[in-house]
């Protein structure tokens, strides 16, 4: 049962940190483990977006069930929104509304697994709700690693040695969760270029396609759909700060119709039709967030990100017992290296997680959970205050399990 183990263990893995926190300590938890800063007042929604919402739910037109793939002005105005970014026009037909972008990565999985002796690339780290998703259906995973040193680009030249005739697509994240990267115009020419050559398709995850804190942009992996054919995953959750909301998205992205004999819009159709939908209010606002939401808001949010970002990785470079290997320029996470050479009696990661979560009341994401050993994912979409103190319980857990036969502490 490979399916639940792996499930059960990274739900037991998240159990035994939580747990290991002290209830009613002293000071209050941080949790900077999450992908979710709407607990902030600082990290609230768009107004226009609200008010869009409030709307939709105020017209008594949209408590009726909602038609199956997504109501026809919702699917788009996606559309409409996705091709301000790629050189051809998506139409409503290319767009599937999903309850998240949960439901995108639940839908495309089984629909890959369909064909008998399957397999998948998923990059490591990554998201495990792929490698879940996968097990439950029983498609073949294989992972590539993404380069710490290379900004964690994709390990190109592996992929054509652990793909295959099965093997059916690749994911990308981008901007990337854990590692905050965002990915160059070359880079994702290169990823485009060896899916062509492997005839597979590229699975963009970009649900954080707008939380790009840099100089670099964010390009569309739709850009490539030329090239190669490209499923992108959407989603209001993160961008928009309302991931209690459930909107997401699958757009395809083919302009040579490469996919039309493999029928998978037609699959993504079928399964989508036996599935929960999206809340048709929230459907119905969509095409207003999509419209009304201004630049504003954006570079709110961004500036705020960007703050805690830069003050996370100063903090992380001040403590020598983690190593952050690359600055992050999108999403809301950062990957960082725990040298447990230098630490007394801690033995792995979910140890570390675990003590840290005891001694200092501070929750991070332990590597293993995403496919890194030893490494540990740290949010920064939090209030500035918040941040540091977490940073600063950090260090002090560290200096205070410091190996003691060191000598200088080297
Ligand atoms: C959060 C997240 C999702 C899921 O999106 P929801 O809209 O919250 O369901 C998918 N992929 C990645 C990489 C994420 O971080």
């Amino acid at each position: 049962m490979a399916a639940t183990g792996a499930n059960m263990s990274i739900r037991a893995i998240r159990y035994k940190i939580s747990a290991s926190v002290q209830e009613n300590g002293p000071r209050p938890v941080l949790p900077l483990a999450h992908g979710d800063p709407s607990v902030f007042p600082a990290f609230r929604t768009a107004v226009e977006a609200e008010d869009a919402v409030a709307a939709a739910l105020r017209t008594g037109q949209f408590n009726c069930y909602p038609a199956g793939v997504g109501l026809p002005a919702a699917r788009s105005a996606v559309a409409e929104h996705l091709s301000q970014g790629v050189p051809y026009k998506l139409s409503a037909d290319d767009i599937f509304l999903t309850a998240g972008g949960t439901q995108a990565i639940e839908v495309i999985i089984p629909v890959l697994a369909q064909t008998a002796g399957a397999n998948i690339l998923l990059p490591r780290p990554g998201y495990p709700n792929y490698e879940a998703r996968a097990a439950f259906n029983k498609l073949e995973v294989r992972h590539f690693d993404l380069i710490p040193e290379k900004g964690w680009e994709v390990d190109i030249d592996s992929l054509e040695s652990i793909a295959d005739k099965n093997t059916t697509a690749m994911v990308i994240i981008n901007p990337n969760n854990p590692c905050g990267s965002v990915y160059s115009y070359d880079h994702l020419a290169k990823v485009a270029e060896v899916a062509r050559k492997l005839g597979i398709l590229v699975i963009a995850d970009e649900v954080y396609g707008k939380l790009v804190l840099g100089c670099a942009p964010f390009i569309p992996m739709g850009v490539f759909g030329h090239t190669t054919p490209v499923l992108s995953i959407g989603s209001l959750s993160k961008s928009w700060i309302v991931p209690g909301w459930r909107l997401g998205w699958v757009a395809v992205y083919d302009p040579r119709k490469i996919l039309e004999e493999t029928k998978i819009s037609t699959s993504i159709t079928n399964y989508l039709n036996v599935s929960t939908d999206p809340a048709t209010f929230i459907q119905a606002a969509l095409p207003q967030i999509l419209e009304n939401t201004k630049e504003d808001f954006f570079k709110g949010i961004i500036g705020l990100l960007k703050e805690s970002s830069e003050i996370c990785y100063r903090e992380i470079k001040e403590n020598k017992y983690i190593t952050c290997p690359h600055k992050p320029e999108g999403s809301m996470f950062v990957m960082v290296k725990l040298n447990l050479h230098l630490l007394e009696e801690i033995h792995d990661d979910i140890d570390f997680c675990c003590k840290l979560a005891k001694e200092e009341s501070v929750i991070l994401c332990p590597g293993s959970v995403l496919g890194m050993e030893n490494w540990v994912r740290i949010t920064f979409a939090c209030v500035p205050t918040s941040l540091r103190d977490g940073l600063e319980r950090i260090k002090s857990f560290c200096q205070r399990n410091n190996k003691k036969n060191l000598i200088n502490g080297c």
